[in-house]
């Protein structure tokens, strides 16, 4: 059993994190990432550095948007579609 690094509660594997990113106003939430592991007690999530790249590669477009465009900042929202269930 992994141990969260932050607060030392057991972690959850293959689960699903959520990531809230900020630059310069803009807020993009990002959930359902598919996650090496999430802990169920402070939400610190494991990623695949391919995954963690991927995440990093879909929000650089917003905040690069954000410097060159005058609308207000805006809050976006990504959700990936859940992974089908693990068979229990
Ligand atoms: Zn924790």
């Amino acid at each position: 059993m992994t141990q969260c690094p932050i607060c030392d509660e057991p972690v959850e594997n293959n689960d699903v994190a959520t990531q809230v990113f900020r630059r310069d106003g803009v807020v993009v939430t990002v959930t359902s990432i598919p996650a090496v592991s999430v802990c169920p007690h402070c939400g610190n999530a494991v990623l695949d550095w391919d995954v963690a790249q991927q995440v990093e590669d879909l929000v650089q477009p917003l905040f690069r948007w954000a410097e060159s465009h005058t609308l207000p900042k805006p809050v976006v929202s990504i959700t990936f579609p859940e992974p089908l269930a693990m068979a229990a």
